[in-house]
């Protein structure tokens, strides 16, 4: 059995070695760094992917969801909902604008943002008139797409502007729709770990909104008006550099073949572990691009036991994330306490990711799972 990696990066850089090298080899000729023409062409590809009218690469996932609030003018005094089981960029984005993230809780069976949670939070926020709620921020955990028939709905309700976290999902689907289409404005991330990564940090934003496209152009850079040199608003320094773009180009002519390869060892998983495991539940109409496979195991005693013994046999594994936002310290200033989010705090004791990656085959699947199951009581 060769070396097991979590994400096998460099199966893939071996995979499209000649594109990316060449892609990498015309941008150091062409001398382009920033704003390169692969920068366009990416965006173009972008949405023809996607099936959105406009996107906007960036430098990373978290200036992409950081962005569209500064558009929309979202500051002191306003709340925006935001999952309490994700990764911290999610609520930090509001932060920085001086909002208040309000934790909402999450789905035992998706982990993804509880409809019913956020209504609730929603009101309550509502009924103590201190804040504006403003924002939703669903997230895509681990490849799959939020439950968005009911959030987009909720929304409306409630008249708040809706943004996708889709760092993890881009290639997810929902009901024929893919992931970085649903909202007002969604963003993804290329970190290189996320489902579509690049060789560094880079990000995207998409949405169907012209004025909202004409906005984050000019946030992108320096808050420029007509010319870079014509400053009409503050912005930030946030545009993706060429080389990563054409780096990215090849990934996503590959990415759906790796998209294809990892939806079949989730399921060759699934059929391995289900007897013995709470295996990752996929609801009818929707597909997941395994940005994590992930599983909880029934005790954090479990966890820790289970991840030892696949590490005796080499085989890696992470847990994301092993802390619920409300309980981080950056946030004890809101007051939260263990119980407030039940589930959130429960999947944080709980689950821990297999290795799963766009390269992985049949051999190391069944593998990892016989180890599992070896190990289950
Ligand atoms: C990775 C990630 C981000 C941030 O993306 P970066 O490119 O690392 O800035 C935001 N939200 C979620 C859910 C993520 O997983």
């Amino acid at each position: 059995m060769q070396k097991i990696e979590f994400n096998d990066l460099s199966a893939q850089y071996r995979s499209l070695k000649p594109e990316i090298d060449a892609g990498i080899a015309k941008v150091l000729e062409e001398c382009h760094f920033i704003s390169g023409p692969q920068v366009e062409e990416l965006e173009q590809e972008l949405c023809k992917y996607v099936g959105r009218k406009y996107c906007i690469s960036v430098s990373n996932g978290t200036d992409a969801l950081q962005m569209p609030l500064m558009a929309w003018g979202v500051g002191a005094g306003d709340a925006v909902f935001v999952p309490a089981f994700t990764f911290v960029a999610t609520a930090e984005v509001a932060s920085l604008m001086g909002a208040t993230p309000i934790f909402c809780d999450v789905k035992e069976d998706t982990f993804n943002l509880d409809p019913a949670s956020l209504r609730q939070q929603i009101e309550r926020v509502k009924a103590e008139g201190k804040l504006n709620p403003k924002v939703v921020i669903p997230v895509d955990l681990f490849g799959q797409t939020a439950d968005y028939d009911e959030l987009e709905a909720i929304c409306k309700e409630f008249g708040l502007w809706m943004l996708e976290d889709a760092a993890q999902g881009f290639g997810g689907m929902n009901k024929g729709r893919k992931a970085c289409v649903f909202g007002d404005v969604s963003a993804t991330s290329f970190f290189p770990a996320k489902p579509l990564g690049c060789y560094g940090d880079g990000g995207a934003i998409f949405t169907d909104d012209k004025e909202m496209y004409d906005l984050l152009v000019s946030i992108r850079v320096h808050g420029k008006g007509s010319f870079k040199y014509d400053n009409v608003r503050v912005g930030l320094n946030a545009r993706l550099d060429t080389l990563q773009a054409a780096i990215l180009l090849p990934k996503l002519r590959a990415f759906d073949t790796e998209n294809e390869t990892r939806n079949k060892a989730a399921a060759l998983y699934t059929s391995l572990l289900k007897d013995k495991f709470d295996v990752p539940v996929v609801p009818e109409n929707y597909v997941s691009s395994w940005a994590q496979y992930t599983i909880k195991a029934k005790t954090t005693e479990e966890r820790d036991r289970l991840m030892k013994g696949l590490a005796d046999k080499g085989i890696p594994t992470m847990v994301y994330y092993p802390k619920a936002l409300h309980l981080q310290k950056v946030y004890e200033e809101y007051g939260n306490k263990e119980g407030d989010f039940p589930v959130s705090e429960s999947l944080s004791k709980r689950v821990f990711s297999l290795p799963m990656h766009g390269y992985i085959t049949t051999e190391i699947v069944t593998y990892v799972a016989e180890a599992l199951n070896a190990l289950a009581e």
